[in-house]
């Protein structure tokens, strides 16, 4: 009886392997065959991992040399026209990455996860065809090493969901062109095995779905379970409930459903459905995006209470999702203390849980075999160590929450701009920047020897004092209004904080892939946070003391902040958010006193923190907006706020980003003229905004005439008053010599904009 199961693996490398060859490749460094053993070696090697561990249902299909809805895209032949004329990898490789000639295809957030997807882009004169040999070779390739796998295929109503058409119009109206193209595969797989399984992935349907997309469940999935009797087909969905999706499912001659019962609760409100169907239920009760060890007895209490409707013939027990988004495995922790990394579990690790716990749950007599009895004991005590840890818990924290009294600042943003406007005497259309300059080489090595040790603490600071001299020095020069540091001491905006905060933890290689060969190494939160002392502080008055103008102080929010960490799983959220605020409040607090006007909490990911169902939207937006004006309660009155977030589209959420009451927001708009501004306008916007001028995405260096223009264009939606100038994000990764004569056709720009005014 199979009786265990993974979602889909990791395939970076446990050494980020595949990152190097492709990045080798790219660089014209080694030639593509070099790639291929890689690669093939990886997805041998991540095989037998999970066969060594006992898992029942192991993917293929889940490897990908760039991503997995790009491979959609190139299996349905569903290829943009300018890269037509291209072949093989050379065709795959620019589709994703763009080349002099041609653009890349856009590149999104994989719904709430901090992975990116290569978003499909349809027109009416495409030509489906299958192209299944990817899929094929991955399967035979297992089938040698003696491991029969599932499937795993992208289904074609999120793949058609998450594509957008050239011509603006409704990807859905494709289903008809590219079913046929999924029942040709399926067919395909088909003559590959006498029975085959097939995971069709399907996380779209967690989602509030629209009546229309709704309609397309059951006949899209008559059709595809028909394609061929040997295939059965598994639906599976992650990261929410699926209770619409599962109802119509159960209809359909599917074998089975996947759902996630960690971030998913609500879907044990529709097993009765599934149990009535006779289906069977791949459930994920091992989190797969996040890094906590599983508490054993709590998922077999849970996998009891769903047995008890279920049975446990048709239960198949499964990570919650894809193991991509988790590090590959805490044995290559060699710095962390023992005690926290025996509260941890990576991909790997996560392997022998599935297995473990299918053990427990499914044979009879568990209780006579030592180790499985060692082992529930020991994951117990586990628990019961991190639940009573002194390192997890401080009580002053919780003092300090719990007499909280002041939650936002004093005064209405109408009373507090007159005073800040007469005390730090600006002018309409003030120019400043996001907050980081280039990073240097010289910054990066300096940073990175400190913190092996290697060069002593004052050669560092000089290193950070001298940079930050010269962003000063060259702001003056240009003459912005608002000056910055530059950021030189950050590596990285959250990792910064995280460091300095107490209750954070780093790895040394938990890496998590996030588009393509570029991963990410967040850190996670394991306790209380505080703030043992001020972060950023020594750096800020250093460069104030340095100029006569304005410094703008730089800090993270807390959304921000916590969407880019690993957060611990035994407090909600809202409230690590709000110890994170108290954090950020104090700092407010220290940089005023230390004579610092203007300071900038970074929301950068504020809307990626959206939750995936609407009826969650309100209680997420109450606790993001209250943590924000938490971390500004400190500042006094003529003391400025601003705060910045990475895009564009607002319309949905203007009124929460006005509820957060900041005194100055800047966003990005470069890209779209004054179109996205307008609803500031619509709605009547007060506060100040400064809406990016020129894209920084791109090395182009825009012209004192066509900054003229934009500034013109922003005028037209939002009187002089309301405006300041600056790009649309940080310089951190531009050159200088771009950066330099960008920033100064800028002023020149403003320049000549207020002088006709
Ligand atoms: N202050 C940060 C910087 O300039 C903001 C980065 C961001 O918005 N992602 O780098
Ligand atoms: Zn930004």
């Amino acid at each position: 009886m199979s009786k265990n199961y993974v979602t889909g693996f990791p395939r970076i490398g446990e050494q980020r392997e595949l990152k190097k060859v492709l990045e080798s490749f790219w660089a014209k460094k080694v030639p593509f065959n070099e790639v291929e053993t890689i690669a093939k070696n990886l997805r041998q090697r991540h095989w037998e991992y999970q066969r060594n561990a006992g898992i029942d249902y192991i993917s293929s299909n889940d490897f990908s040399l760039y991503d997995t809805m790009l491979d959609t895209s190139i299996m349905l032949n569903a290829i943009p026209k300018r890269f037509r004329d291209l072949t093989d990898e050379t065709l795959y490789f620019t589709m994703a990455r763009g080349d002099k000639t041609r653009i890349a295809m856009e590149m999104t957030k994989w719904f709430n996860t901090n992975y990116h997807y290569i978003v499909p882009e349809l027109s009416l004169e495409d030509h489906y065809k299958a192209n299944a040999s990817k899929i094929i070779n991955e399967y035979m390739e297992a089938k040698k090493l003696g491991i029969k796998t599932k499937i795993n295929l992208i289904g074609p109503l999120t793949f058609l969901g998450l594509s957008k058409r050239i011509d603006g119009k409704d990807p859905y109206e494709f289903l008809g062109r590219v079913l046929p193209i999924y029942e040709e595969v399926l067919s395909r797989i088909g003559t590959l095995d006498d029975i085959i399984t097939v995971q069709i992935d399907e996380p779209i349907f967690v989602k509030d779905l629209e009546p229309k997309v709704k309609s397309l469940i059951k006949p899209t999935y008559d059709r595809l379970s028909t394609t061929a009797s040997n295939v059965k087909l598994i639906v599976t969905s992650y990261f929410e409930h699926a209770n619409e999706a599962t109802k119509i499912l159960v209809n359909t001659p599917i074998w089975g459903l996947g759902l996630d019962f960690v971030y998913g609760e609500e879907n044990l409100e529709v097993l009765d459905f599934i149990a009535k169907s006779g289906k069977h239920l791949i459930a994920g009760v091992v989190d797969g995006r996040n890094i906590w060890k599983n508490d054993f007895q709590k998922t077999l209490n849970l996998l009891d209470k769903i047995s008890q409707t279920l049975g446990k013939e048709n239960l198949i027990i499964s990570t919650s999702c894809s193991l991509l988004h988790v590090p590959f495995s805490i044995t290559l922790e060699k710095h962390m203390k023992e005690e926290i990394k025996n509260w941890l579990s990576f991909a790997v690790e996560k392997l022998d849980e599935i297995t473990i716990i299918s053990r427990l749950f499914f044979e009879e007599h568990h209780k006579h075999d030592k180790n499985l009895h060692d082992a529930l004991r020991e994951n117990t005590q586990a628990n019961l160590n991190r639940r009573s840890s002194k390192r997890i818990h401080d009580d002053l924290v919780l003092q300090k929450i719990k007499n909280l009294q002041k939650f936002q600042r004093d005064g209405q943003f109408e009373e507090r701009i007159k005073i800040q406007r007469k005390t730090l005497g600006y002018s309409d259309l003030t120019t400043t920047t996001i907050g980081s300059f280039p990073q240097t080489g010289e910054i990066r090595t300096a940073r990175s020897q400190y913190k092996k040790n290697l060069i002593s603490k004052k050669d560092y600071e000089s290193c950070m004092k001298h940079y930050i001299d010269e962003c000063i020095a060259f702001q003056e020069e240009i003459d912005l209004d608002v000056l910055v540091h530059g950021e030189p001491e950050r590596n990285d905006m959250v990792e910064y904080f995280g460091e300095q905060l107490k209750g954070y933890g780093f790895t040394q290689n938990g890496w998590v892939q996030s588009y393509g060969s570029r991963c990410v190494k967040p850190p996670f939160i394991y306790g209380d946070i505080s703030r043992p002392k001020p972060m950023t502080v020594e750096w800020i008055t250093y460069a104030q003391s340095k100029t006569n103008k304005i410094i703008k102080g730089m800090l993270t929010g807390p959304v921000t902040i916590l969407n880019w960490s690993f957060v611990r799983d035994d407090k909600p959220r809202h409230i690590v958010a709000q110890e994170i605020a108290v954090a950020i409040s104090e700092e407010v607090d220290d940089l005023q006193n230390a004579g610092i006007k203007i300071i900038q909490i970074d929301e950068a990911a504020f809307k990626e923190g959206y939750p995936l169902r609407t009826d969650k939207i309100k209680e997420y937006e109450k606790w993001a907006v209250a943590n924000f004006k938490l971390c500004a309660s400190t500042a006094r009155k003529e003391t400025q706020i601003h705060t910045h977030m990475c895009y564009s589209e607002f319309n949905d959420i203007i009124k929460t980003i006005e509820a957060m009451d900041a005194d100055v927001i800047t966003i990005e708009t470069a890209r779209s003229g004054n179109e996205l501004l307008k609803i500031f306008k619509k709605v009547g916007y007060k506060q100040e905004i400064g809406p990016g001028v020129y894209d920084i995405h791109s090395p182009r260096v825009p012209s004192v005439e066509e900054i003229v223009k934009q500034i013109n264009r922003l005028l037209e939606v939002l009187p002089k008053e309301q405006l300041w100038i600056n790009p649309d994000c940080g310089l951190k990764t531009r050159g200088w010599s771009e950066v330099k004569q960008s920033l100064e056709n800028m002023v020149k720009a403003v320049k000549l904009v207020k002088s006709s005014l």
